[in-house]
């Protein structure tokens, strides 16, 4: 009987980056508590995810393939979900902290009567009490949580986990989970899905970010920013500010209502440095800080900042960079 349940959503066989590091940080600590981890992995075709989450430490891979997800993950992934955990009964479901396991995880706790965390940002035993981390107080603070029910539910953040070399390898049963999931009309169905269009690396991957705030002051910055980026073989990024302002995707957004990266280097244009932005961005190896004011905050969590006025710095940045490679 496994102690951890993660879920993942897996059709056609693939799995984000973020749910495969929030599978391998289940694997990690169910070794650590000295339990079993299953995965269960949903959507059409979703039994192929079974060797990379085994890769990352899945023992048994659980697969639900039932048509009623064909509909869209939200509310059938649920019910496969919810079913997983009453058959299972684990000690703790781990889900990711994206958008799917954000929709998930409350509901799933409600169903299950278990006590929940998100956006956990460290979970780890000790004497043998699962103690989960996460920043309140708009990030100016860490909580130190532990579940007073039989059964807990958390989001993990990228990095919640303790990384210790290389991932074990699982190598449980691949079994499907056995359950109906009849399609109810009252559920949303997926009418179409368009996939994000980025050239270069995706956020979570990527090396460089070159990020933009509302400093930029309008959404032409972001085509400069996205020039610096292309020569740096990086991604661009954002600010809840700029994204607000309808100048960059959602997707682009970095911080606590939004992605958590942890790339060689990040720099910040146009960026005051709010905690909630910084919670996104602390794990950079690098910071560089572009902003015309001294006094911005950005500059005290930045190794290198540059005062003045963003264009002229990128506009200076970019030309070197090309010519750095021959461009
Ligand atoms: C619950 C909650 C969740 C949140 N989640 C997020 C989140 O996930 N991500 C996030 O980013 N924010 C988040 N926020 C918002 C956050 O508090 C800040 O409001 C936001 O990060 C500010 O964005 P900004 O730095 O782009 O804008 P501002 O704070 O307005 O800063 C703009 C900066 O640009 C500089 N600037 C202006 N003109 C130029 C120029 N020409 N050249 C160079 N510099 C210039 C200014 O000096 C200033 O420092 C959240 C807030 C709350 C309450």
């Amino acid at each position: 009987m496994p102690g951890i349940l993660t879920a993942v959503w897996a059709e056609g066989g693939a799995v984000s980056a973020q749910e495969l590091e929030m599978v391998r940080a289940a694997a990690g600590l169910a070794a650590s508590l000295g339990c079993g981890m299953a995965a269960l992995a949903l959507g059409p075709v979703s039994r192929g995810a079974a060797p990379a989450l085994q890769r990352v430490g899945a023992g048994e891979v659980i697969y639900s393939e039932e048509a009623a997800l064909a509909a869209g993950p939200s509310e059938a992934g649920l019910a496969a979900l919810a079913a997983a955990a009453a058959d299972l009964q684990p000690a703790l479901v781990c889900l990711a902290a994206d958008s799917l396991g954000r929709d998930w995880a409350p509901r799933l706790a409600y169903r299950l009567g278990a006590g929940f965390v998100g956006e956990v940002t460290d979970i780890r035993v000790e004497a043998g009490v699962l103690l989960c981390e996460r920043l309140v107080f708009g990030g100016k603070a860490i909580a130190t949580m532990a579940a007073r029910t039989e059964t807990a539910v958390a989001t993990l953040r990228p990095g919640a986990g303790r990384e210790d070399g290389e991932p074990r390898r699982g190598s449980g049963p691949v079994r499907a989970l056995g359950t109906r999931i009849p399609f109810e009309v009252h559920w949303p169905r997926r009418v179409r899905m368009e996939s994000e269009q980025r050239e270069g690396p995706g956020l979570e991957e990527a090396k460089v970010i070159v990020s933009g705030g509302r400093g930029l002051g309008g959404p032409e910055g972001f085509t400069a920013l996205g020039e610096l980026a292309a020569a740096l073989g990086g991604a661009v990024g954002a600010s809840r500010a700029a994204v607000d302002e309808g100048w960059a995707p959602a997707t682009w957004q970095i911080g606590q209502t939004g992605k958590t990266v942890a790339p060689d280097l990040y720099i910040a244009v146009g960026i005051s440095g709010a905690s909630q932005h910084l919670v996104g961005c602390s794990r950079a190896k690098t910071i560089v800080a572009i902003n015309q004011d001294p006094e911005a905050p950005i500059f005290d969590y930045a190794r290198l900042g540059i005062v003045g006025d963003w264009r002229e710095v990128v506009r200076a940045m970019t030309e070197t960079v090309k010519e750095m490679r021959g461009w």
